[in-house]
């Protein structure tokens, strides 16, 4: 079987190996759709998390139950199911011994791993069901949130996280939603996904045009936009402190991108204006969730896809996936 393994910083190969030798208490998976997320994409840059070990790579994925160990009782061969990465001490693609980007992955002591897969619904795809993961990861800031009814929301930055938050939120019934965003497709996509507006902050910076469409709020007699919950979901360097800069009393900043160097905020702002900082990581219970609001149609994870390839473009695959500018959610396919 081939499987995509990260050797060096930018030295990612693909390579036959033998596929996993199976236990009586094991799981064989044949993997059908995978999705290349932001945190694929940062290891290949930086290289395996464990600098000597060459590391496969993959957490977002779905596939085809194929063979169980005699000791296997809550799967069978031709179950359809997802990988709850967040749930899995197998870690995945993040040091792990299986990668997603992989003809066939084993799951050691799969009954004992009791949320580490999700049965797919009979109505939802393998690629749809590869991408439960980044939209859980947006819902599960959505939770940390908690947006009251009539709130109105501002999110900085479309990516898939981006695009999983705002789904999140349509799905709640949310629809004051305004993005900020560079690249133009990922503005489309933020609008087709149900924003009410989307902007390229460098011609359209947040405090004007926010302060236009919702109005401001003072203190001290001086003006601010309103907005009651902004995402930052950019990694933009800087961008959170400007925030608490412009932001109105008693806002709601979620982080929920990854910074490279540490920032400086003021804490007088976050003090006199009583702002609620929160950060937010992964989704331990929201996996299930989003599964089944996919099944009935209250998300369409369509909606993020901008790409697909064959398993065996994956290099082509990450190159497109990198360039952030032109690109969402990439899927690949194993046929
Ligand atoms: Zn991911």
């Amino acid at each position: 079987m081939k499987v995509a393994v990260l050797h060096a910083p930018l030295d990612l190969r693909l390579e036959e190996v033998p596929t996993p030798e199976m236990g009586s208490n094991d799981l064989l998976v044949k993997v059908v759709s995978a999705g290349i997320c932001g945190t694929d994409l940062h290891f290949r840059h930086m290289g395996p998390r464990f600098p000597e070990k060459p590391m496969a790579l993959g957490h977002e994925w779905a596939g085809e139950v194929i063979e169980t160990g005699s000791n296997v009782t809550r799967f069978r061969v031709g179950d359809r199911v997802a990988y709850n990465s967040n749930n899995s001490p197998a870690d995945m693609g993040r040091g792990g011994e299986c990668g997603g980007f992989s003809n066939f992955v084993v799951l050691r002591d799969v009954d004992e791993q009791t949320q580490a897969l999700c049965k797919l619904p009979d109505n939802v795809s393998y690629d749809h069901a590869a991408l439960v993961e980044p939209i859980s990861v947006g819902a599960h800031a959505v939770n940390r949130a908690n947006p009251q009814p009539g709130e109105s929301i501002t999110l900085f930055g479309a990516g898939p996280i981006g695009l999983g938050i705002i789904m999140t939120l349509v799905g709640r019934g949310f629809h004051d939603i305004v993005v900020f965003e560079l690249s133009p497709l990922r503005r489309e996509m933020a609008l087709n996904a149900g924003a009410r507006a989307a902007f390229d902050p460098r011609r359209n910076p947040a405090q004007e045009i926010l302060g236009e469409l919702r109005g401001h709020g003072h203190i001290w007699g001086v003006p601010h936009p309103q907005t009651d919950i902004y995402f930052e979901a950019s990694g933009a360097y800087g961008l959170l402190p400007e925030i608490t800069r412009f932001c109105n009393k008693g806002s709601r900043i979620i982080t929920i991108a990854i910074h490279r160097k540490p920032l400086e905020l003021d804490g007088t702002k976050l003090m006199s204006k009583e702002i609620t900082l929160i950060g937010s990581q992964g989704y331990p219970h929201e996996f299930p969730e989003v599964m089944d609001k996919i099944k009935r149609g209250e998300i369409d994870p369509e909606k993020m896809i901008s790409h697909r390839f064959p398993f065996d473009q994956f290099l082509q695959a990450f190159e497109v996936a990198d360039n952030a500018n032109d690109a969402g959610k990439v899927v690949l396919q194993f046929h």
